[in-house]
């Protein structure tokens, strides 16, 4: 005999989040649309969704706690769980909450299969699905904000039959199997299960006479072109929702949201940390040793930015000169400009400039080299 414990794999006194959480895993797992080939799949996805069905609902699962599997399964029922498919396929949409067909499960669409659900209860009414895309933009144009155009495909209301499906509205006809209520309601022992009519699928409704444009879909193709206001301050991987710009809903839900994703080239002389943007500026031995004036670049202005380099300046030094950094995406303020001093060492010298230096050399005196002196007061104690 079954232990719908054992095939969920959870402890006796499992929570409902343990529960939920089990049977999500191994429906996901067995879900026939992953195992067209595995005969077996089948079998254990009906095995993981009747446990399911019983465990998540604390009636049943004190009755089957105290009575067993067949006090559930009442009367003639007897046999091996679910005696359908669709029943389990309903368990598992329970679970899943909204969501399209079961192609929208598995890659396709987002993770918002773990998100919400959890009601239980099935609504006909569901969001279309989402989209994304991603937008390459230059990194003036992530430090200014812009907008770009884009190119969509989207399942999109039929506006023949405003997305009825139908030639007229009178060729919407009340479903007579389920007298519109989308559902068919069935006894088992104590219980009445109710699973999709499978003649409207769950809308209630039939149509006699298919709209010509969509062919009774509601729905056509249709490319948009959507404008997508990129803010300033924005970085590389950054994701917008753009709510509302996916496929059209299902019985009178909202459309699906856009997701657009960016993508920032990077910059030849710029990089970006947070909000700062740093700059690498190699000056040379002399300019790092008797100061200097430098003009930098600026990412949005022609207009150059007067640096000056005090005199004695270290290599690795990064001085920030504030406000002149990026926008912060959110409005908050902005960041500044980090500015990396990079000290070169003199190459490719002259015969005179090496004499030159090596007359420096002989004039060079502990308080030229601060550092050096207190490195090697530090390290005497080794030799
Ligand atoms: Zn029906
Ligand atoms: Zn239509």
């Amino acid at each position: 005999m079954t232990d719908y414990y054992q095939v969920l794999g959870v402890a006796k006194d499992a929570t409902q989040s343990d529960i939920k959480k089990a049977y999500r895993k191994l429906a996901l797992k067995y879900h026939p649309d992953k195992n067209a080939d595995n005969p077996d799949a089948e079998k254990k996805f009906k095995e993981v969704s009747e446990a399911y069905e019983v465990l998540s609902d604390e009636n049943k699962r004190q009755m089957y706690d105290q009575y067993g599997a067949d006090a559930l399964k009442g009367g003639g029922m007897g046999g091996a769980g679910f005696s359908s498919m669709e029943e389990a396929l309903h368990t598992f949409m329970g679970a899943f909450g909204s969501g399209g067909g079961g192609g929208d499960f598995f890659g396709g669409a987002f993770g918002d299969i773990f998100g919400g659900g959890g009601g239980g209860e099935q609504s006909y009414a569901r969001q279309g699905m989402s989209k994304k895309a991603q937008i390459s933009i230059t990194f003036e144009e992530a430090a200014s904000g812009v907008e770009k155009e884009i190119a969509i495909t989207n399942h999109i209301e039929c506006s023949d039959c405003h997305g009825s499906g139908a030639q007229s509205p009178q060729d919407v006809k009340t479903c007579g199997t389920c007298q519109g209520t989308g559902q068919l309601h069935q006894s088992r022992g104590f219980f009445s299960m109710s699973s999709p009519c499978p003649h409207c699928h769950g809308a209630g409704k039939v149509i006699t006479s298919p709209c010509k444009t969509c062919h009774g879909n509601g729905k056509v193709k249709k490319k948009e072109r959507i404008r997508v206001p990129i803010p300033a301050g924005i970085d590389d991987g950054m994701r917008l929702k753009m709510a509302g710009h996916g496929d059209a809903g299902e019985g009178g839900g909202p459309r699906g949201d856009l997701y657009v994703y960016i993508k920032v080239k990077p910059h030849d002389v710029f990089t970006r940390e947070g909000d700062n943007l740093l700059i690498n500026l190699p000056v040379s031995l002399t300019e790092a040793a008797l100061g200097c004036k430098k003009d930098l670049p600026r990412l949005l202005s022609k207009k150059p930015l007067r640096f000056t380099v005090p005199d004695g300046t270290q290599s690795g030094k990064i001085f920030r000169v504030k406000g002149e950094g990026l926008k912060n995406v959110h409005g908050h303020g902005n960041g500044d400009l980090l500015v990396h001093i990079q000290v070169e060492t003199p190459v490719n010298l002259s015969q005179k400039q090496k004499s030159i230096l090596e007359e420096f050399q002989g004039t060079e005196g502990e308080h030229n080299s601060p550092d050096r002196k207190s490195f090697l007061n530090r390290v005497k104690s080794f030799f």
